[in-house]
């Protein structure tokens, strides 16, 4: 393990082999883990625990009808918990390990704990890539239900000192894998039927998906709550956010974008990856700053600018 980094509260310590063999060792005994992803820190518990799983829920102050991502080490394993038929197959054949969540039902004999999907008679399946979370599947053999390490409705983290200071002491280790290379959540799609429909956009975009499937997705219903990430007010920094903002008002802490330089800038060159990766941390910085109000500038709404855009709106919307 290279030196350790503690933080108040909760333990960050740089991912080291030593400490995936603690956090496997918690994981086991039904504790909780906060671990890197590359869309975002989870808090990680056995979804086979019943007791780990309502660990969870607690700690993030998260709503039980909000179901949780299961995370698996492989395609082999998700057909274990859910049923692929042939175009849910070949998404997870082209985009995993990656940053895309398959929502597909569940199997009969799905081991995963009843409040994990929160009554539905489907699973949210994603096999992730970064390799601190891959090794902690790997070894702990477990399936990892795992939300974002935050306080529910909060600003997801992009670092361990972000779960830190969402979370604090009710996470007793979190590992530091540094910040998260994609720095948004999840692509979540249903499929069934043959169809597929996005519930959330993420940092697969709607054209990788639809050069896999062949097809667009049909519209999800949106008078329909399927995936309660779709609730209006998500994600929100805890000062009022202004979008589309090309100019700022002295009290008004201005995340700029491309050629809008704003108290920080999320891409100069006007590159939404990187934008996305850096979205977070900004809106973390903003509402940590002294100004008592955040204005954003116009992100263009393409590939993972739809993604940013759809958090960004979820930011701006009163609780
Ligand atoms: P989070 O882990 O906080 O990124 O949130 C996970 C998202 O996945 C939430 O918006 C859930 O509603 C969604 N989700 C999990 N399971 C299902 C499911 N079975 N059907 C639809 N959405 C789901
Ligand atoms: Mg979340």
């Amino acid at each position: 393990m290279s030196g350790s980094n503690d933080h108040i509260g909760g333990e960050a310590r740089r991912y080291g082999n030593a400490t995936i063999g603690e956090a496997v060792a918690r994981l086991r005994a039904g504790g909780l883990v906060a671990v890197p992803t590359e869309t975002v820190y989870g808090l990680a518990a056995d979804s086979t625990n019943a007791a780990a799983v309502a660990e969870i829920y607690r700690t993030k102050g998260r709503p039980d009808f909000n179901p949780l991502i299961v995370h698996v080490p492989d395609r082999e394993s998700a057909g274990k918990l859910g049923k692929f038929d042939d175009l849910a197959s070949l998404f997870a054949d082209a985009l995993w390990p990656g940053p895309l969540t398959i929502v597909v039902p569940k199997r009969d004999n799905c081991p995963v704990a009843a409040a994990v999907t929160a009554g539905l008679e489907t699973i949210a399946l994603r096999c992730p890539a970064h390799p601190v979370m891959r090794e902690l599947l790997e070894q702990s053999g477990l399936y990892l239900a795992a939300p974002s390490a935050n306080r529910s409705g909060g600003i997801s983290p992009t670092t361990a000192e972000h779960v830190t200071r969402s979370l604090g002491a009710k996470v007793p280790l979190i590992l530091d894998g540094g910040p998260c290379e994609r720095g948004i959540e999840s692509t979540i799609i249903a499929v069934a039927g043959g169809e597929y429909r996005i519930l959330r956009p993420g940092p697969v975009t709607e054209a990788q998906l639809e050069a896999v499937a062949g097809k667009a997705p049909i519209l999800a219903d949106t008078n329909l709550i399927e995936a309660p990430g779709q609730m209006l007010s998500h994600y929100a920094p805890s000062k009022p956010l202004r979008l589309n903002a090309e100019t700022a008002a002295d009290d008004e802490y201005h995340i700029g974008f491309g050629n809008l330089p704003g108290d920080r800038n999320l891409s100069p060159d006007a590159d939404l990856a990187e934008a996305a990766s850096l979205l977070f941390a900004a809106l973390h910085d903003a509402d940590a700053s002294g100004k008592p109000r955040i204005a954003v500038a116009p992100i263009p709404n393409a590939g993972i600018g739809n993604a940013l855009n759809d958090r960004l709106r979820r930011a701006a919307s009163p609780r």
